[in-house]
């Protein structure tokens, strides 16, 4: 009887215990989920419900036959679990599109039925059609990286850089494998990509760098006058790289990102997104937001440059020399995240302009991130903190005040960024707020950090009169 009493308060005591560690462990993901990646090409965080539904899930259309509602149930599989993240209309009983959405984020069936090539919509305004570029542009290296990608997807990229790019501007892309492990990723690729021989490099790295190590790999291999960096999950659009090539002409320190296309994750399907802008809040989250009214008036109307306060970080072209020259990434930030928020800080503030060019157009799949990426969730905030540190001067308070836990986390060694900026003579963070992005929201909005109050308060209209004027983009 004895017995029996102590084996049920054993029990009792660790089912307790179970339950607390838990419970714990909820809130502590909770906690740490705020400073997660955000998913970076499509988060309209601010931008009003139809639209952000439209560009972060395309809803705006149909999804294909492929797709059913059919969660699973109790009794599902462990491999099916996670995919109840996705909450929504799913296929949950084919095993190779739960796997595959496991391995690679997207619906990996309708990949496969769709090969190395397929032809997409213009998604591009009409008054686009009928814009001339140079005939002299520079010349481009589209760097490619890519880390267990899924065959057919990568492939896709780079026939459709190689179909829709006309050959005298393209010098090459370069495809870093940042030490891919998937079989079909070796010697089959080698194989499949000898038809785009002498314009293709490949470098294969001999252990796994991150997208931004990764990147700066095939920067420094690099001959072109201008770098493009694509993710390994994209499809060009029609005239997409000439928009960005002949505004970098007329400014070598204009960097440029086409408007990302949203490619659905679950059934492939190319859909065009609406014109906005890169930002990001206090968190450091980044976001699409709305674009001002005057930013798409005048003559040109929808085609006319966006000034965007940050760049999501997949898709950009940016001179060599100019890249070079500003520093081209944080070597020491780790994987992934955080180097697209650090860069558009470095273009702002220290000479360079950042533009979004509704005339260029990439497709870019949205994966779902469904597996917990843990490592990438640290090297985000290690990366961030290292931003925070080197960029943002008195205003990393306000970092802090909404996770003081940060404040304690090693960042690693900034001095080389902290002396890169004082070489490039950059101007302060409060010079980017007061004339850049005056909207960051202010900490007034936030329950924590109410005594903090904003200079740019109340300069919002003026400053953005101004600095509409300012920044006048010449147009090509
Ligand atoms: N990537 C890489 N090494 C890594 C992580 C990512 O080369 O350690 C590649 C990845 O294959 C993709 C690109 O970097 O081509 C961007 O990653 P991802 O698509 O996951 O980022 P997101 O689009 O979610 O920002
Ligand atoms: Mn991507």
């Amino acid at each position: 009887m004895r017995n029996v009493g102590i084996q049920c308060f054993f029990c009792g005591s660790l089912t307790f215990g179970i339950c607390t560690a838990l419970l714990f462990l909820c809130f502590h993901y909770n906690q740490v989920s705020k400073w997660q990646e955000q998913p970076r090409e499509v988060n309209a965080a601010l931008l009003d419900e139809k639209l952000q539904q439209h560009i972060s899930r395309g809803s705006r259309k149909t999804p294909t036959s492929h797709v059913r509602v059919q969660r699973p149930h109790k009794d599902e599989t462990k491999e099916q679990r996670p995919l109840l993240k996705l909450n929504k209309d799913f296929n949950y009983t084919d095993l190779e599109v739960v796997h595959g959405f496991l391995k690679y984020g997207f619906n990996v069936v309708i990949s496969k039925s769709l090969g190395n090539e397929r032809h997409v919509p213009d998604t591009r305004n009409k008054m686009c059609r009928k814009k001339h570029y140079p005939a002299r542009l520079p010349t481009a290296s589209i760097i490619i990286c890519f880390h267990n990608e899924e065959f057919n997807a990568l492939f896709r990229t780079v026939s459709s850089v190689m179909m829709l790019t006309p050959h005298r501007i393209l010098e090459e892309i370069i495809l870093v494998d940042d030490m891919s492990e998937f079989d079909d990723l070796k010697e089959k690729l080698d194989y499949h990509l000898e038809i785009f021989r002498g314009k293709i490099k490949l470098i294969r790295t001999n252990k796994r760098e991150g997208l931004i190590r990764a990147r700066l790999i095939g920067a420094s291999r690099a001959s072109g006058d201008v770098l493009v960096f694509l993710d390994s999950h994209c499809e060009v659009n029609k005239v997409w790289l000439e928009p960005l090539l002949a505004a970098i002409r007329e400014d070598h320190r204009m960097v440029v990102c086409p408007v990302i296309d949203v490619i659905d994750s679950r059934t492939l399907e190319y859909q065009p997104s609406p014109l906005v802008r890169g930002t990001f809040n206090w968190n450091l989250q980044f976001k699409w937001d709305t674009v001002f009214p005057y930013e798409v008036e005048g003559l040109e109307g929808p085609t006319r440059p966006i000034r965007s306060p940050a760049m999501a970080g997949g898709i950009f072209a940016m001179k060599r020399h100019y890249f070079n020259e500003l520093g081209q990434y944080d070597k020491d930030m780790n994987f992934w995240g955080g180097e697209n928020l650090e860069l558009s800080l470095r273009i702002w503030m220290c000479g360079g302009q950042l533009f979004i060019l509704p005339c260029s157009r990439v497709g870019h799949i949205n994966k779902e991130h469904i597996v917990n990426r843990t490592g990438v969730t640290r090297a985000v905030t290690y990366n961030n903190l290292r931003l925070v540190h080197v960029w943002l001067g008195e205003y990393k308070e306000q970092v802090f005040l909404r996770r003081p836990r940060l404040r304690s986390i090693p960042y690693g060694n900034i001095s080389e960024r902290v002396e890169l900026r004082k070489q490039l003579g950059c101007k302060s963070f409060q010079w980017y707020l007061e004339t850049v992005f005056p909207e960051l929201e202010d900490s007034k909005n936030s329950s924590k950090g109410k005594q903090i109050i904003f200079i740019y308060k109340g300069l919002k209209s003026p400053l953005l009169l101004q600095h509409k004027e300012k920044y006048k983009f010449g147009t090509s």
